[in-house]
């Protein structure tokens, strides 16, 4: 096992992981930014190093700073948690030639699923169904005409090595086609400096449902069954469940094998999360994620492991102290992502956090890295906490998230709380009765 861990990560996941090894007996190495000296991840790590401005480029996706950081104070583990360098294959296959352990999944792999032409083939390959579309990359408009005729409207145009909801356009006709075209490619080139796009077929009310799960280096794969993010709006996440509550014990067990057979054959070591588009009874693949997702903590909360230490766990290669037997789902639970955003316009709401009181209780989880005093710097990403509430049943959960909404208080700046108010009392959320689209479609269509 590691001694000491350098955590590349800001905000709430750098202390969800901070804790994990804290709980492990495990030395924790904090870096960060100059704007975030005063952040809770500094405070609460044994170690801290200044690795740059607070420009993310200049800073935390400097990869000469952070493995710079590891060499000086000497870590044996370097865990890129969520976003900035999770998923680049550069960093992952860097930290292992400088002698480091990659908490992480092999650097081919991470190559293989970021493409997501190349992970829809091999996906393929290993018997998962994926959404209809194009073969690979679609280079010329002559040849996307004819395919999206063949194909039948609307049709989603999207960038290969897209994230974050970018790089995508719907098209509902061949008049639409060449405007969404060029727009998704105009996106991927400014986002990810890659233009290349696919095509697949537009699902009108599909549910999102992702798989997680964890291999370690010994050719065990067990899979954590699955959560429900279909709460969402302009393609990210806002609100998460597990378990499905449109799926069915059959179905769900039969997705799960599915998934981990194909995962034991692709060789894959590490957590992942193998997202779907579900709609009338069928599963469409279409992304994996090859790290930790903001989610994770509601896949916990029903199978009682803490994913973090397990990874943890396996990247240091020891086997899963757990089989597929083992695993066992009980209750319910709604993680709601509280952003730094006002509630109806979401626009970016930065600044100095006046007063702040999290709920507790039975059952309330709050990963936040928030405190009175501390301000929100406005370079990063908008999340500034998940509210996380389990229970025995959908309805008791739902009961506990009202009250633990109405317990937390973050004044100073605007956060998606009330939104989440709103959220919780609406009947269809209540009978969860919601597809991907139905936020933007029922729920905020008047915003
Ligand atoms: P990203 O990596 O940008 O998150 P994904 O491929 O995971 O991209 O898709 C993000 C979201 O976009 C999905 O959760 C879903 O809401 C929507 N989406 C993706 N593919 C389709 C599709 N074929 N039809 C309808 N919606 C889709």
């Amino acid at each position: 096992m590691f001694r000491k861990v350098l955590i590349a990560n800001r905000g709430e996941i750098a202390l969800r992981i901070q804790r994990a090894c804290a709980d492990m007996g495990l030395k924790t190495v904090a870096v960060h930014s100059e704007i975030d000296s005063n952040a809770m991840h500094v405070r609460l790590a044994d170690e801290s190093v200044c690795i740059g401005p607070a420009r993310s480029k200049d800073s935390y996706l400097n990869i000469q700073s952070v493995l710079s950081a590891a060499e000086i104070t000497n870590v044996d583990a370097i865990h890129p948690g969520v976003g900035f360098l999770s998923e680049n294959e550069r960093f992952a296959e860097m930290v292992e030639t400088h002698g480091f352990t990659f908490i992480g999944p092999t650097a081919e792999h991470i190559r293989v699923m970021g493409d997501k032409i190349t992970a829809k083939e091999m996906m393929i390959s290993v018997g998962i169904p994926v959404v209809p579309g194009s073969k690979g990359a679609v280079n010329d408009m002559e040849e996307l005409r004819s395919l999206c005729k063949e194909m039948g409207f609307p049709v989603l145009i999207k960038a290969a090595g897209g994230g974050g909801g970018k790089g995508m356009r719907v098209a509902r006709s061949l008049e639409d086609l060449e405007a969404a075209w060029r727009d998704a490619r105009n996106e991927a080139q400014a986002c990810f400096g890659n233009n290349e796009v696919y095509v697949e077929k537009y699902l009108e009310r599909p549910r999102h449902i992702e798989v997680q799960i964890i291999a370690d280096h010994h050719g065990n794969v067990v899979h954590l069954g699955e959560r429900d993010c279909s709460v969402q709006r302009r393609h990210q996440k806002i609100w998460e469940e597990a378990p499905c509550s449109a799926l069915s014990a059959k179905e769900r067990e039969a997705l799960g094998e599915l998934v981990a057979t194909a995962i034991k054959k692709i060789g894959y070591r590490g957590v992942g999360t193998i997202e779907f588009l579900y709609e009338d009874g069928k599963f469409y693949f279409i992304e994996m994620n090859t790290r930790l997702q903001v989610e994770h903590p509601i896949t916990e909360c029903v199978t009682g492991i803490d994913l973090v230490r397990e990874q943890i766990r396996v990247a240091s290669g020891l086997p899963l102290s757990f089989s597929q037997k083992d695993v066992e789902f009980k209750g319910h639970a709604i993680e709601c992502r509280i952003n730094a955003e006002h509630p109806e316009t979401f626009m970016p709401s930065p600044g100095k956090i006046t007063e702040y009181l999290a709920p507790g209780g039975y059952g309330v989880r709050v990963e936040s890295a928030l405190y009175a005093g501390y301000s929100v710097p406005p370079t990063y990403d908008s999340l500034v906490g998940k509210l996380v509430v389990t229970a025995q049943t959908r309805e008791e959960c739902i009961a506990r998230l009202r009250r633990a909404l109405q317990e937390y208080v973050i004044s100073g700046i605007e956060t998606t709380l009330p939104l989440h108010r709103l959220l919780v009392e609406n009947k269809e959320i209540q009978k969860g009765d919601f597809d991907i689209h139905w936020l933007e479609r029922e729920f905020l269509k008047n915003t």
